[in-house]
């Protein structure tokens, strides 16, 4: 199947609110090039010079969704053009943000990352440590950072039961966040969950914003790790 027909497929099996990311990494332009002439318009990375280098010379109205985790050293590349980031995982990093988004004179919209899955490699905060950023002066004093949403990474399991389990927790964090904090704010709307493998389950829990990779674009061969 070519990456067109895949992105219909994907996108004629999810309903209509939830909205699909294409997560381009390690693939080349030519390929994004392809799944933008068949309307996509969401792409992913999770490698800051990989995505600065493609937004350079891809077309001026894709929505770059940085996905990955995200060292403060390298928050003033992506701020001038991102779109969303996905893992905001401690107020170091969105004060950064927040910083640097002043200097453009931008509001960058950002999720906060959560740790829900099993395995002890994934980033994201607990929930306690949310609501500490959330209580903190230092965030309320913040005004170029929107937050729209809380992102999470199931485990890697065939176990569907388990997977499930995790993206409900994500969805019962981000209504507690909901109500207590963003009760007032239209834009605390997104979950950022489900990619290849798992996306059917994470709609099931309420995601609004898969991040489809492998399903689109074939396999990905990594030359350095
Ligand atoms: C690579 C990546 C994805 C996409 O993974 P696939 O299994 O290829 O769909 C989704 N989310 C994050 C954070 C990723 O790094």
């Amino acid at each position: 199947m070519s990456i067109v027909e895949k992105l219909n497929q994907i996108k004629s099996s999810i309903p209509g609110h939830v909205r699909l990311i294409a997560v381009s990494k390690t693939h080349p332009q030519e390929m994004i090039l392809e799944a933008y002439e068949a309307g996509q318009r969401i792409f992913g990375e999770n490698k800051v010079q990989e995505l600065c280098e493609k937004q350079k010379v891809l077309p001026p109205d894709i929505e770059w969704h940085y996905i990955g985790h995200l060292q403060r050293n390298k928050v003033k590349f992506i701020v001038p053009f991102v779109s969303l980031i996905h893992a905001v995982d401690s107020l170091r990093l969105l004060a950064k943000i927040n910083q640097e988004a002043k200097k453009c004179n931008r509001i960058v919209r950002c999720l906060l990352q959560f740790h829900i899955a099993e395995e002890g490699t994934k980033f994201g905060m607990s929930f306690e440590e949310a609501k500490a950023l959330l209580q903190s002066e230092e965030y309320k004093s913040m005004n170029n950072t929107q937050l729209c949403g809380v992102m999470g990474m199931a485990t890697r399991t065939q176990n569907k039961k388990q997977i499930s389990k995790e993206f409900a927790h994500l969805q019962s964090y981000f209504e507690k966040l909901k109500s207590d904090f963003f009760a007032d704010d239209p834009n605390f709307t997104e979950i950022s969950s489900g990619m290849s493998s798992d996306y059917f389950s994470a709609i099931e829990k309420g995601s609004t914003l898969i991040r489809v990779g492998s399903k689109i674009f074939g396999e990905r061969t990594y030359l350095h790790q």
